[in-house]
């Protein structure tokens, strides 16, 4: 992957404290033959803003706390030292002491674990997961792996067990720190940094730094070496942003009309489980190639759905926001928050799905009367009103992108058929900034429900069943 563009925002990776001129290419890093050899592999030229950061001081053993976001190439920030000081360390040809990586999902977890092979060739690694069988991981374990790549509530499990012990991790790295704790795993990061030796390194990275961190941060991290990169937690510039708004019963054809008539991968946001299953369901019976992935799905579920997502098996994939952070595919050409999420950080994670690293993107977001207050809190985030997107042609609403995966059927019409749900008009929006908000379009033209008219079917008659009597009489 070419990331050349992310290396003119070098410049802008903000250092809060004295750091040595940022490296322009990885040649510049003392690194060695064979980690030299790993980046040239994967393609890895120039070191994005947040390993060009990271890297020296970590390098050097410091501790470092890296704000950014994801999708930055944080992965090889924590990944090049930790394999870099563990072969240096190695004594007859075994490593002294050994890395801990902490994530908060599975699959960041095992996104991370692939990076650990790749980059760390010859190392031992492991992978320590919940919802999957602890024997392959027990025996990986007794195996001493160099690098542990462990999620906070099975790595705990594993310490009750006995079948881990952390007496010799010398380098201990919490990734998206901040959706740890929204995830409710303070207590278990609690007992793992009680388990960890006093002396040892600590590399944590974070989008958002709320205060709960901040003093989880001051309690565990010495002198600790701070970047930042880049506007603190900001959607990606190359994503295109947009926001219809609907009524709930509107987002469904709106969603299968968009999928028909934008080509390319999408990822869809749901805020439930329930609903989840339930956009898949319409997106399915319309012919489409979509999954779903939520956490209520086993862990060889969910492997297989973001795999076949990422090999073009699913065009869509449709999930909650355990798929919001961390989760790499390349080139996802459209996110859908068919929901709106709870916070304005899993809007900033969910729209870094799109437009990663060089690519352009768009996200697109549903906000019913119910999220008006949503898009307000994400509006005055970003800083400005997202645009509204506006009516479709009725023709747009059919399905007219088949999948190459199955015949597709009709797009189900019932939603559309029926009598349109009346919205009471929501009041005008305030814009977020006065400025912004006329340069986008006036929040107070175009802020009002969605309806049938926007989608060319205004004329729709709602479908009404026959009354018993003209049923009786329809009966051959
Ligand atoms: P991450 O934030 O670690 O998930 O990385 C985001 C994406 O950027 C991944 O696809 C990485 O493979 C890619 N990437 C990370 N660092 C570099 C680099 N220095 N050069 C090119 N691609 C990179």
């Amino acid at each position: 992957m070419n990331v050349s563009s992310q290396s003119a925002a070098v410049a802008s990776a903000a250092p809060t404290d004295a750091t040595p001129v940022a490296p322009s290419t990885f040649a510049d890093l003392p690194l060695s033959p064979a980690m030299r050899a790993a980046l040239r592999a994967a393609s890895y030229v120039t070191p994005t803003p947040i390993q060009a950061a990271t890297i020296p001081p970590a390098l050097a053993g410091r501790d470092v706390i890296g704000a950014a976001q994801t999708g930055t190439g944080k992965t090889a920030s924590f990944m090049i030292p930790i394999v870099e000081r563990l072969r240096g360390a190695a004594e007859g040809g075994r490593p002294r002491g050994a890395a801990v990586v902490l994530a908060p999902t599975r699959e960041l977890a095992e996104q991370i674990h692939g990076w650990a092979s790749r980059l760390g060739t010859g190392l031992k690694t492991a992978l320590v997961v919940g919802g999957v069988a602890y024997g392959p991981q027990i025996a990986a374990l007794r195996g001493r792996p160099a690098i542990v790549i462990a999620t906070p509530g099975r790595l705990v499990d594993h310490l009750e067990r006995k079948t881990l012990a952390l007496a010799d991790v010398r380098i201990f790295v919490l990734d998206e720190a901040d959706r740890m704790l929204d995830m409710g795993f303070r207590p278990q990061l609690d007992a793992i940094m009680r388990s960890l030796p006093a002396e040892r390194q600590t590399l944590l990275f974070s989008a958002t730094m709320p205060p709960d961190l901040g003093a989880l941060a001051r309690m565990h991290l010495r002198n600790p070496a701070r970047v930042a990169v880049g506007p603190q937690a900001a959607p990606p510039p190359k994503a295109a942003q947009d926001v219809y708004l609907v009524a709930n019963a509107e987002k469904t054809p709106l969603l299968l009309s968009m999928v028909a008539t934008n080509p390319g991968t999408v990822l869809v946001f749901a805020r439930t489980k329930h609903r989840t299953d339930r956009v898949m369901r319409s997106l399915c019976d319309a012919g489409f190639a979509a999954q779903r992935l939520h956490s209520n799905r086993t862990q060889q579920q969910r492997r297989d759905a973001l795999e076949g997502f990422r090999r073009g098996r699913y065009r869509v994939l449709v999930a909650t926001d355990i798929a919001a952070r961390g989760i790499d595919v390349a080139d996802i050409r459209h996110v859908i928050n068919y929901d709106l999420p709870m916070t304005v950080e899993d809007y900033v994670h969910r729209v870094g799905r799109t437009a990663r690293a060089e690519a352009h993107g768009r996200a697109t977001s549903f906000a019913s009367p119910e999220e008006r207050g949503q898009l307000r809190a994400i509006e005055r985030h970003i800083g400005r009103a997202l645009p509204r997107g506006t009516a479709l042609a009725p023709t747009a609403l059919r399905p007219a992108a088949p999948t190459p995966h199955r015949a597709p059927r009709p797009v189900a019409p019932p939603a559309l058929h029926r009598a349109p749900r009346q919205v009471a008009p929501s009041a005008p929006q305030r814009a977020p900034r006065p400025g912004d908000a006329r340069a986008a379009g006036s929040p107070r033209e175009t802020h009002r429900p969605f309806g049938l008219a926007d989608l060319g079917l205004a004329d729709a008659r709602p479908e009404r069943r026959p009354s018993a009597r003209v049923r009786r009489a329809r009966r051959p």
